[in-house]
C-alpha cells in the first residue's frame, strides 16, 4: 500500500487528532534555547533557597530536570514546575513556527474534525503561542501536563487519557508525535500513533517503537485528513 492510501486508511474513522506540540507546532525553545531555560531554573530555584544539586548541571532539558526534581527532591517540585511553566511561556514567544501545521489545521476544519494539542509542555505556554499566532480558535482543547505533576508526562498515557472523552471509543483518536515517548505513551493509551520524523534520524527510532506510519512531512497527513473525510 503506499504511504499516502496507508495514512488515508489509517484516518478513515479518526474524528480527532490528538497532537503534540513541540515539533508538530514549533520548536519550543528555538529563540530560548532550552540549556538557558534549564540554567535559569536552577538558579531561580537556588534563589527561592532550594537545595539544587551540583549533577543537576549537566541536565539540558528542562522538561528532564523537572522529571529528575521530582524524583530526587519531591518537594521542589511545585516551585520548579511553577519556574518552568513561565520560562516555558518566555519560549514560546520567541518558538519557531512549524509552516506545515497550518495544513493540517485547514484539513481538519475541512474534514470535520477535533484538534487537541496534547502536550508535555505547560498549557498556560501552549496557549501563549496559539495566542499570538492567532490559532486558539482553531485548536478545540489544550492539555499541557498537570501542574505540580511531573509524572503525568508521556510517555504515560495520562495527558491523552485526560485529552479523550472517557467511555469514547479510542479508534476515533489518533495522536500524531515526533518522540520516541510520544508512540510509547499512545500505545499505553491504546490509541495509533503517527510519527513525525521532522529530523531523519528520528524515522528508525519511531518506526522501531511501533508508530502505526511514519511522515516526514505533515502534508501528506493534511492531504490524507481530505482524502479520508470524502469515503467516510
Ligand atoms: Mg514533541
Amino acid at each position: 500500500m503506499k504511504p499516502q492510501q496507508e495514512l488515508s486508511k489509517l484516518l478513515s474513522g479518526v474524528r480527532t487528532l490528538l497532537v503534540d506540540f513541540d515539533g508538530p507546532f514549533c520548536s519550543v525553545f528555538a529563540g530560548l534555547n532550552a540549556d538557558e531555560v534549564a540554567e535559569r531554573m536552577r538558579r531561580q530555584l537556588a534563589d527561592a533557597e532550594h537545595d539544587v544539586r551540583p549533577d543537576w548541571k549537566a541536565e539540558n532539558d528542562p522538561l528532564a530536570l523537572l522529571r529528575r526534581i521530582a524524583h530526587e527532591a519531591p518537594g521542589s517540585v511545585p516551585d520548579a514546575d511553577r519556574i518552568l511553566a513561565d520560562l516555558e511561556t518566555e519560549a514560546a514567544r520567541l518558538a519557531r513556527p512549524n509552516p506545515q501545521m497550518s495544513a493540517v489545521l485547514d484539513a481538519a476544519v475541512h474534514s470535520g474534525r477535533d484538534v487537541i494539542v496534547v502536550s508535555n509542555n505547560a498549557g498556560s505556554a501552549i496557549r501563549c503561542y496559539l495566542e499570538n499566532h492567532r490559532l486558539t480558535h482553531r485548536v478545540n482543547k489544550v492539555v499541557g501536563r498537570r501542574p505540580g505533576e511531573p509524572e503525568s508526562m508521556k510517555p504515560s498515557p495520562c495527558l491523552l487519557l485526560d485529552a479523550m472523552e472517557p467511555g469514547r471509543d479510542a479508534s476515533g483518536y489518533i495522536f500524531i508525535g515526533d518522540a520516541v515517548r510520544d508512540v510509547e505513551a499512545g500505545h499505553a493509551a491504546d490509541v495509533l500513533t503517527i510519527g513525525y520524523a521532522n529530523k531523519e534520524r528520528k524515522e528508525r527510532f519511531l518506526i522501531n517503537a511501533g508508530a502505526a506510519v511514519v511522515v516526514t512531512s505533515l502534508l501528506p497527513l493534511a492531504e490524507a485528513l481530505v482524502v479520508s473525510a470524502r469515503t467516510t
